[in-house]
């Protein structure tokens, strides 16, 4: 049976990606401190003999007893309000956190695939983003703590290729949405679905111009699975190429959920992308994926998860 480490395995993609590696047969070491996950969206694997959860900080030093296949490291705060609220951990666990990752899979001799991001292209100047455009990331802007994490990993991944020949894989995440996100993040998503559920109105950050392409959990693990098996080590786009104004995505938040409420501006954070759309041709070519599920389905499956969920989760803190 091979066995598998996620990192992160308690937050919303990674425990996506729990429930899928344990349905491919395999034995699943899930690893996190908590910090932004939840101890839930992994409760329903603990009775499982072929599941171990570890409660540890990925930035100090790993021991995991055993062999390892693979080590797929998804741990780090995501969405803008995490990272700016915990940026010196964020940058730890993009730096040091990935250190570990790769001097334990050489003990092991294990393959790393790392979660790296659009955010790696920053504001982009070119559109739709490319593997072969280098970004436009400002280190010093608030953004940066993230960005310049994920770059670094993206770097030290592939100097553990190319110096000691680890298998390694990059994968370039693009906004990603489904179930087991947190209500309170301050991701688009979850807060548009929020304050409708709320009976706020929906808060647009800017004039609502600036474009994000969104993409349904289910696609994303299926193209992390299939890189992972792969044997391409440069960085792969997933994301869904389906570009949406942000205010025109509140609108149809407005049409999902039925709410009376309405859009109001709110200013727009420092250094927010003004567009994000990824060119999957890449991963189209290697890989023979591309995602399958549409908006109006999976945000139809979002809303009902967050329907379902007890009210009180609609009035907690993000922490
Ligand atoms: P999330 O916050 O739900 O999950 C992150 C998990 O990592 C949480 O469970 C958190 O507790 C854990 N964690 C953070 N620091 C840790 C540490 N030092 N040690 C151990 N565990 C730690 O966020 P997510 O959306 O599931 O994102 C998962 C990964 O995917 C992140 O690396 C993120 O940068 C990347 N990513 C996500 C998206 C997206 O749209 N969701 C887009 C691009 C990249
Ligand atoms: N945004 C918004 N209202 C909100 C939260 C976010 O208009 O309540 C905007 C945000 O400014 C950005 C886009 O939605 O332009 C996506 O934000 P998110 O935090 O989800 O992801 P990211 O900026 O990291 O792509």
């Amino acid at each position: 049976m091979k066995r598998v480490l996620i990192t992160g395995g308690a937050g919303f993609l990674g425990s996506h990606l729990c429930d899928r590696f344990i349905k491919e047969g395999y034995h699943v070491i899930a690893m996190d401190n908590l910090i932004t996950g939840d101890i839930r969206n992994i409760e329903h694997l603990f009775h499982l003999p072929t599941f171990e959860f570890y409660h540890h900080d990925v930035s100090k030093f790993i021991h995991v007893s055993g062999d390892l296949d693979y080590i797929l490291h998804f741990a780090s705060p995501a969405s803008p309000i995490d990272y700016l609220k915990i940026p010196i951990q964020t940058l730890k666990v993009g730096s040091l956190g990935i250190h570990n990752c790769l001097g334990l899979a050489r003990v092991k001799n294990a393959r790393v695939l790392i979660a790296s991001t659009s955010e790696v292209y920053g504001d982009p100047a070119v559109h739709p983003q490319n593997e072969d455009y280098w970004g436009n990331v400002n280190p010093v802007g608030p953004r940066g703590v993230y960005d310049e994490a994920k770059r670094f990993q993206e770097a030290i991944t592939m100097a553990y290729h190319t110096y000691h020949g680890l298998e390694t894989r990059i994968v370039r995440i693009f906004n990603t949405y489904g179930p087991r996100m947190r209500l309170n993040d301050g991701r688009v998503l979850p807060a548009f679905i929020g304050q409708a559920l709320r009976g706020e109105d929906l808060t647009v950050f800017g004039d609502g111009s600036q474009t994000r392409s969104f993409c349904y959990v289910d696609d994303l693990v299926e193209g992390i699975y299939r890189l992972l098996l792969s044997d391409y080590a440069y960085p792969v786009n997933i994301g869904n190429p389906g570009e949406i104004t942000i205010r025109e995505f509140g609108e149809e938040i407005i049409k999902l959920t039925g709410t009376k409420q309405k859009l109001i501006v709110k200013p727009l954070p420092t250094d927010d992308p003004k567009q994000r759309r990824p060119d999957i041709t890449r991963a189209q070519q290697i890989l023979g994926w591309e995602p399958k599920v549409s908006r109006a389905e999976g945000l139809r499956i979002t809303y009902d998860y967050f329907r379902s969920l007890p009210e009180e989760e609609l009035y907690k803190a993000a922490y």
